[in-house]
């Protein structure tokens, strides 16, 4: 059986709790999630995407409701425990790449294990594997300013990496790559996925890249609308039932109206 990786139950997150702004971006919104899955999340702008990804990854703590990342409880951890935990267990990727300009390629890919105070020849190690998979070892001593788009990507992945997180949580990864560099992105985590057996939650906006996924979710108001598992769908058939919920929950009709 499937070990599993994720859960969270009744996640609400209010935004300005006690204010007169106060705001429900999630709405008692629950997901399991196993090792070796891969989902995909969309919705509308401003649906809560963002909100739902980072309040299940510590990068932000629901206003009620629970997380469990790798059998964890989230909230009953103290700060210092929480760092370690995210080092060991997750792999952030940010549609900036989010790349430190005034340092090089390996010291950036570095960044995580330096942290973690692992010893250098070690982490030299971990950075050149990790770079090579990600074939840009002749790039390490460049600065992300003289790499091209795809390159500072590809860059931010292996320092997502270079931990051996368990789950990958990436927040529109292609965002700010052309179709050719959105395509090989796409074929590393299939790679990642299918090979390596990582977990990947994953937002984006377009249905190409959500049909690399085996489960797709969809957001609304801060809720679930829709679930899709792919089982045994083609990628083909996958990606045309994705498009059609997004065009189905896009697009008002008249009937909307009446
Ligand atoms: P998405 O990623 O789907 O575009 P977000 O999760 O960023 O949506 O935001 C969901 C809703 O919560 C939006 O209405 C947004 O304005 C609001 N929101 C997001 N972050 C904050 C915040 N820090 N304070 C107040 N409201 C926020």
């Amino acid at each position: 059986m499937k070990k599993e990786i994720l859960r969270a139950s009744n996640m609400t997150k209010i935004y300005g709790l006690g204010t007169k702004q106060a705001f429900t971006a999630l709405n008692k919104i629950s997901l399991q999630m196993n090792e070796g899955d891969f989902i995909c999340v969309m919705g509308p702008s401003g649906s809560g995407k963002s909100t739902f990804i980072n309040n299940l990854s510590t990068v932000d703590f629901p206003t009620t409701g629970t997380v469990y990342i790798n059998q964890r409880e989230v909230k009953t951890m103290g700060e210092n425990e929480i760092g370690h935990f995210r080092y060991e267990n997750l792999g952030f990727i940010f549609q900036e790449f989010n790349l430190l300009d005034a340092l090089t390629l390996y010291e950036n890919i570095a960044i995580p294990l330096t942290l973690a105070k692992m010893p250098r020849a070690l982490q030299k190690e971990r950075v050149h594997n990790v770079a090579e998979k990600l074939n840009i070892l002749d790039l390490l001593n460049k600065y992300p300013n003289e790499c091209s788009g795809g390159q500072r990507q590809r860059a931010a992945i292996a320092r997502a990496l270079v931990s051996q997180p368990k789950l990958i949580v990436a927040d529109e990864p292609t965002g700010n790559l052309d179709s050719k560099n959105s395509y090989e992105l796409m074929q590393l985590f299939k790679q990642l996925h299918q090979k390596e057996g990582v977990s990947i939650l994953m937002v984006s906006h377009d249905p190409m890249v959500a049909s690399y996924s085996n489960r797709f979710i969809y957001i609304k108001d801060g809720q679930i609308e829709q679930t899709l598992e792919k089982k045994d769908l083609s990628q083909k058939a996958y990606y045309e039932k994705i498009v059609e919920i997004n065009t189905l929950n896009t697009h008002l009709f008249e009937e909307d109206y009446d």
